[in-house]
């Protein structure tokens, strides 16, 4: 293992009616308060007067910010800020999905700071210890933004997505009620359960060794997900299946798989390029791009493919050399996949080959992508072609 430091203090408030806690929560950080959300499923769920009910308890005074983009964008962050300074306000309640609380992060850590906020999420400049206090109420599970410090912000003008993680933006408190997700459409459930699976993905091929346990952590996970999400699928309204996926979600991407590893982010480096040039849903170009990169994995390291497919996807070792279980293992990991109606090529979205090196080079945020196989340029513009 590397050596590593772990410090996640955010508080989750999990289950039924955990709204009623924003009146609790809230106060300990001020009354002044940006209410952010995104294209109005708050309001169709009945959860945005639920919220507003919680805040008026305790006297708050509220600015909102709605309308915030899938993959948001860098515009509504520089409009946040603004609103912040010109209002004095004390603390951001983030209510919607990864979006949102990654939109709330960029804000908190932009406010303090007096340069350009592109600076930070590009990490030329690091999140202010001083940023704005969040707190969240998530309704979709997938990205883990609730409990992390990661914020994905897509600067439009440059057709560029980039990232930050910092300590300093990690949410003081997230209100995780699977009721919350009931009203998440189908193609969006396909899209969350691909991104949970997608993280374990990049923590467990790391470039680090002795991790045993973290990688039977996120094994428990993927198996956990294979069993809840084609249930799921079939059945959105039930609630066991949904707090399963929500917790999955949550545990796949705080930290605790990436104790002590150098994870490989090259496939959601690749996302995000498709995604900054064409604003495809993250979870489906991640269903997309992911098989791809594993046969890359599995042509160079095929052992820890070979491991997957063995304690993941059940498959028989005997007789089989590493090479022959990878390669069963990515046809278990595409059939699971089509099998819950996640999509498998670049065209289902209507992407040709037009913007492949507008792509690549937008994926290239060094020479070389990703640790467990790094990536060079030649085998980025690859992965893309076999994507379309
Ligand atoms: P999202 O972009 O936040 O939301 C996707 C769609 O689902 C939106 O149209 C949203 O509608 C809708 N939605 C959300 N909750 C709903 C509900 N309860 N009922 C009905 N519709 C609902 O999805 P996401 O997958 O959570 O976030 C994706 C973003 O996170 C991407 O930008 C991705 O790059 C980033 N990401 C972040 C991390 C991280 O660690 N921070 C990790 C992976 C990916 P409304 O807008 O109307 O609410």
């Amino acid at each position: 293992m590397e050596n590593f430091e772990f410090h996640n203090p955010t508080k989750i408030l999990f289950g039924k009616g955990q709204i009623s806690n924003l009146k609790k929560e809230i106060p300990a950080y001020g009354k002044r308060i940006l209410l952010l959300y995104g294209g109005g499923s708050i309001k169709k769920i009945g959860l945005y007067d639920k919220v507003i009910s919680e805040l008026k308890e305790i006297g708050a005074y509220i600015i909102e910010l709605g309308g915030v983009e899938p993959n948001p964008r860098l515009t509504t962050v520089i409009t946040g800020i603004n609103l912040i300074r010109e209002n004095q306000l004390d603390f951001i309640l983030a209510v919607g999905g990864g979006s949102v609380i990654d939109c709330a992060k960029a804000i908190a850590a932009g406010v303090p700071y007096d340069g350009d906020v592109w600076d930070i999420v590009t990490g030329k400049a690091k999140a202010p210890s001083n940023s704005v206090p969040i707190g969240t109420v998530i309704t979709i599970a997938g990205t883990g933004s609730e409990m992390n410090g990661n914020s994905v912000i897509t600067n439009w003008e440059t057709n560029t997505k980039a990232f930050f993680n910092s300590n300093h933006v990690l949410p003081r408190f997230s209100i995780l009620d699977p009721e919350l997700t009931f009203s998440v459409p189908l193609d969006q459930t396909i899209y969350g359960t691909v991104d949970i699976m997608a993280h374990v993905f990049e923590q467990y091929f790391h470039a680090s060794s002795n991790a045993p346990l973290q990688e039977r952590i996120g094994e428990a996970i993927l198996r956990t997900v294979i069993e809840t999400a084609p249930k799921l699928v079939n059945d959105l309204n039930n609630y066991e299946y949904r707090e399963v996926m929500l917790l999955n979600g949550t545990l796949a991407l705080n930290g605790l798989t990436g104790m002590g590893v150098n994870p490989d982010w090259a496939t959601h480096l690749i996302e995000h390029a498709v995604s900054a040039v064409h604003d495809i849903p993250h979870g489906g170009g991640i269903a997309i791009i992911a098989p791809h990169w594993m046969e890359h994995v599995a042509a160079v390291r095929p052992e820890k493919v070979a491991q997957l497919g063995v304690r993941v996807f059940d498959l028989d070792r005997t007789g089989k050399t590493d090479a022959q279980l990878a390669a069963e293992a990515i046809q278990s990991l595409r059939k699971f996949w089509a099998s819950i109606g996640a999509p498998t090529k670049l065209s289902d979205y209507g992407i040709d080959d037009k913007e492949i090196e507008l792509m690549t080079e937008r994926s290239m945020l060094a020479d070389q992508i990703g640790n467990y196989v790094p990536l060079t340029k030649e085998d980025v513009r690859t992965i893309l072609k076999n994507s379309l």
